[in-house]
């Protein structure tokens, strides 16, 4: 049932655009660094199994999450590689990890200590995060650090195999700070160096395109994989193209005239000047669609066209240009001919940053999965669960 939908709402995610953008990253950092593809959020919103299995392909070592949920989906779905949670995970929960490998983060040595007295069989791998200057997660002195080592090497049951910290700023034309950061983590880094097989990483997106050197052993790929920029101004720097892979589509389920002086949506907000055609989507702000979007443009048979009158929860309507046949596909992000939306148009209209946009369509819209211009896939979450529906009562 999952492969199935009713209602004519989609985002569609290329997968070659994820594999070629996960190459070019590759490509970019030498083939001594590693590749993690962090698909947190079901993949940005894109897919978490589909994205994983196609960055996998195009060469990424390892698979990375903010939950420990997240990750124990990947390991349902049957993902061998090792995958990291890079968010905090309760301690009382080591066993689920330990059962599933998968590896959490250490934020603290207070965290590691309750976590090993929570293990009863089994080793849990940790990566150790180190707080440099985010103020988020992880031990922010070099003692700590050691103390840290110290304890894992006293406990044979807790194995340290990675550090790792993460930078606030790697995506400001300015990098003082981000050097500030880095050299304190070099410094930490030293410092554990003198430790075996530890795998040392510090680069989100932003690091690895402009900083391929000083990534150490890996970069943490997320929104570049997905084909956006880390941000708007070091877009026009980037090292390599990024392909979009997101985009979203609706049709036209209804078009009427209506005459001048007419009113559109919820509060009447919108009254038309002259005759007008009128089309309505079924898409709204329950899909992300948010009513803050009100006045932004969609694309019809190429073309540019408003949205008037206030978002709904699961419709909106459009200002059409010219009559238009019900069933007409309606673009709201991506490509029709020679007009483009942009993730990025959309996040700036919304006054936020581009990884807001595909994280917020939710899971009541189906993800379509392209490959080589055909659909190879589509998930319906809605449907997860629902066996056959013909088979009930
Ligand atoms: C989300 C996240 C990343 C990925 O960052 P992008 O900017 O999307 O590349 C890397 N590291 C950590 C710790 C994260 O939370």
């Amino acid at each position: 049932m999952g492969n199935s939908f009713y209602r004519d709402t989609w985002a569609e995610i290329d997968l070659d655009a994820i594999y070629s953008n996960v190459k070019s990253m590759k490509n970019h950092i030498g083939e001594n660094t590693q590749l993690i593809a962090v698909v947190k959020a079901n993949a940005y919103g894109h897919g978490d199994a589909e994205v994983a299995k196609t960055a996998l392909e195009a060469g990424a070592e390892m698979l990375a999450v903010a939950f420990l949920d997240e990750a124990v989906v990947l390991r349902e779905a049957g993902f061998e590689v090792p995958i990291l949670v890079m968010g905090a995970s309760r301690p009382a929960d080591v066993k689920i990890a330990i059962d599933q490998r998968i590896i959490l983060t250490a934020p603290s040595l207070e965290w590691l200590t309750e976590a090993e007295k929570n293990i009863q069989k089994g080793i849990l791998s940790v990566h150790l995060k180190i707080d440099t200057g985010m103020g988020r997660l992880g031990v922010r002195t070099e003692d700590e650090l050691l103390q840290a080592f110290k304890f894992a090497e006293e406990k044979p049951n807790v194995k340290i195999e990675g550090i790792f910290t993460h930078f606030a700023t790697a995506d400001e034309l300015d990098t003082a700070y981000f050097n500030k950061q880095y050299d304190v983590f070099a410094a930490m880094a030293q410092k554990a160096a003198d430790y075996d097989g530890v795998m040392i990483h510090c680069g989100n997106s932003a690091t690895g395109l402009r900083f391929p050197e000083k990534l150490v052993h890996a970069v943490r790929l997320g929104i570049s994989m997905y084909g956006l920029s880390p941000s708007m101004e070091i877009k026009p720097e980037l090292p390599y193209e990024l392909k979009e892979a997101f985009s979203l589509h609706s049709r036209l389920v209804h078009v009427k005239k209506i005459s001048k002086g007419d009113k559109v949506s919820y509060g009447a907000t919108y009254t038309a000047e002259k005759d007008e055609w009128i089309g309505t989507i079924p898409i709204g702000y329950a899909d992300g669609w948010v009513r803050r979007l009100k006045e932004s443009e969609v694309l019809i048979d190429g073309e540019r066209m408003p949205i008037v009158g206030r978002i709904c929860m699961d419709q909106c309507m459009i200002k059409l240009t010219s009559f238009k046949e019900t069933g007409t596909k309606v673009t709201l992000i991506g490509r029709q001919k020679e007009e483009c939306i942009s993730v990025d148009e959309v996040a700036e209209r919304l006054e936020t940053i581009n990884y807001e946009v595909p994280c917020t369509i939710t899971l009541r819209v189906p993800r379509m999965f392209l490959k080589n211009k055909s659909i190879i896939e589509v998930r319906n979450s809605l449907f997860c669960g629902v066996k056959n529906l013909t088979d009930r009562p």
